[in-house]
């Protein structure tokens, strides 16, 4: 289990009594919970060091400031050994109750298998309205699929977390990420109960945040939205400076000067789009080479003949099982 917290210090009591009782439930498992306390300005650390201190399968990392809940989620993943680890958050708000289901799941062999928010009950009208217009445009936007209401609500197989691991861009958008992977997945659905403690960390300006790193890690549209423009503008100039010459040409009642001037503004100002398109067409590539991700990930793959192994990084480069 991976858990993030900030300023969680109201619910996480009952969140891991609550996590414990279930978790016990299930036949046959063995688990430690990881609880990465986000820099919290409040008891949230003191109170999981105690629980820690009552139960030996409790991890607590702090990282020294509030760094966020995406880099909370990979502080935890980077702890983690089980055969499969699930995130979720503590505010209870991703109900523990679906863990033995998720498990289940898993077991029959799904690599991912994520929790999905009814998002009729529970939520703001508000966050409904922005969370699917954002995943709506995102899904225009990328090629890579973000089904609505998934959240950071997630079971992975070791397979699965160990790619992950091994992607390590900073602008992180971890569901983006996953969905990004591939692999067997399955879909458990919940409620989103109102918090029964403390209030939403996920102010606008965070959720704002989010919505850019998503958007700029998951595509380059943006950057190539000038060619478009560019391509539009010039074919434009080009017909009124055909039109301009035709009246020039046919008739006599043309003010000379301005069209001529038009036109060639037209046709540099759509170049220069253009170039600036090109350039962005170069610069998408840089980042994604920097962003650094496995150029492919296998899920299964026949031994190498010996001496003919290759040296990659694992879990960067490419992912082969054992
Ligand atoms: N969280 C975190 N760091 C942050 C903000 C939030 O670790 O900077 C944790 C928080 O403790 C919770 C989860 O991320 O467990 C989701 O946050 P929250 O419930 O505030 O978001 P919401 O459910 O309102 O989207
Ligand atoms: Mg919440």
């Amino acid at each position: 289990m991976v858990c993030p917290c900030y300023d969680e210090a109201e619910v996480i009591r009952s969140f891991y009594d609550k996590l414990r009782s279930v978790l016990n439930t299930i036949e046959g498992l063995t688990y430690e919970i990881i609880f990465v306390d986000d820099g919290s300005a409040d008891d949230t650390l003191s109170i999981l060091n105690s629980i820690a201190g009552e139960d030996p399968r409790v991890l607590v990392c702090s990282p020294s400031r509030n760094f966020g809940h995406q880099i909370a989620l990979t502080a935890g993943l980077d702890y983690a050994s089980g055969d499969a680890v699930i995130m979720m958050d503590t505010d209870l708000q991703h109900p523990p109750d679906l863990i033995p289901e998720m498990v289940q799941k898993w077991r029959a062999g799904y690599d991912i298998v994520s929790g999905v928010r009814d998002e009729s009950v529970g939520t703001s009208w508000f966050k409904n309205v922005t969370s699917n217009g954002f995943y709506t445009i995102l899904n225009m936007l990328s090629r890579t699929h973000i089904p609505t209401g998934v959240a950071d609500f997630n079971l992975l197989s070791r397979p699965v977390y160990e790619v992950l691991r091994g992607m390590r861009e900073r602008h992180r958008f971890v569901r983006g990420m996953i969905s990004w992977l591939g692999f067997k997945r399955a879909f458990v659905y919940y409620q989103a109960c109102e918090r029964p403690a403390g209030r939403s960390k996920y102010t606008l300006y965070k959720m704002m945040t989010m919505a850019t790193d998503a958007v700029f890690s998951f595509s380059s549209t943006p950057l190539l939205v000038a060619t478009r423009i560019g391509i539009v503008i010039t074919l434009l100039g080009f017909i009124y400076l055909l039109w301009i010459i035709s009246k020039a040409v046919f008739t006599d009642s043309l003010v000379v000067g301005w069209a001529s001037l038009i036109a060639v503004t037209l046709l540099l100002g759509g170049c220069q789009l253009l170039f600036i398109g090109l350039i962005g067409q170069y610069l998408a590539r840089v980042f994604d080479e920097a962003k650094g991700r496995p150029i492919y990930i296998l899920k299964q793959a026949p031994p190498r003949p010996a001496g003919r192994e290759l040296e990659l990084e694992p879990g960067r480069d490419r992912y082969r099982p054992d």
